[in-house]
């Protein structure tokens, strides 16, 4: 029979029936694909260990009509380390539902997929507080589906912006001598660097720095104001997290 290997994530495993079970894997080849694991809950089934959450791979398929069958998998990482810890999990599953909004079918998964994978890396391993984390994740997600702040140049003048108001209607900011405190959320010099920064560093460098407080709280309600904005639904897992359970934010 046929077969073509993927290198992907697993992002959710639903028990089908009495021994099968679905999954939803992120794919660098085709983007967010659907996979049937045949006899997966079975006792000693060799789809066992592969069928969960958070498995890093390959996966040999089995293409159907409107799926795929997993032959079989090489893992290349379970995040154990992760998944041991209840607080660390919360916030990896909450990033891999949010990796499955923000995913598209036959589309090229390969940013995508880096940068789940090592933002689970810097989770299991404390890189930053969880929060800074998914503060990171959460803007880049925004940029690889292309709908993130301008917040490069002013809106006004088009001078380069060092400091300055943040408008969620024109998505833009306006610099410091065009604009005034009634303008929107006010973005100090620490900010504006730190956001251009959250926005365009290359993925291994995203998770190696350390926010001020009020330049980290500036920086969340941009976020959440654009969260509302582009964000059409809940996200179950996001109940599970408890900000206040590792390693809080540091003065940089
Ligand atoms: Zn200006």
């Amino acid at each position: 029979m046929d077969t073509i290997t993927v290198t992907g994530m697993v992002l959710s495993s639903m028990a089908v029936g009495e021994t099968d079970r679905r999954l939803v894997i992120l794919t660098k080849e085709q983007g967010r694909i659907s996979v049937f694991a045949r006899g997966a809950c079975r006792p000693r089934s060799s789809l066992m260990a592969v069928s969960r959450p958070f498995v890093t791979g390959s996966f040999v398929l089995i293409p159907r009509k409107d799926s795929f069958s997993l032959q079989s998998a090489a893992v290349k990482e379970y995040f154990d380390e992760l998944t041991r810890d209840f607080d660390k999990m919360a916030y990896g599953c909450y990033f891999l539902e949010l990796a499955g909004y923000f995913s598209m079918e036959q589309a090229d998964g390969t940013d995508l997929l880096n940068l789940l994978f090592l933002t689970l890396k810097a989770v299991e391993k404390q890189q930053m507080p969880a929060e800074l984390i998914r503060l990171v994740y959460e803007y880049r997600l925004f940029v690889a589906a292309g709908e993130y702040p301008q917040v490069f140049t002013c809106s006004s003048c088009r001078k380069p912006l060092t400091e300055g108001w943040f408008q969620m209607r024109t998505r833009s900011a306006v610099c410091s001598h065009c604009g005034t405190s009634m303008d929107g959320e006010y973005l100090s010099p620490s900010a504006v660097y730190a956001l251009q920064h959250i926005l365009t560093a290359p993925v291994t460098k995203l998770y190696r720095f350390r926010l001020a407080e009020d330049v980290f709280d500036a920086l969340q309600r941009v976020l959440n104001q654009w969260k509302r904005r582009y964000l059409d639904r809940e996200f179950k897992s996001e109940a599970l997290l408890s900000p206040s359970a590792l390693p809080q934010m540091g003065k940089m």
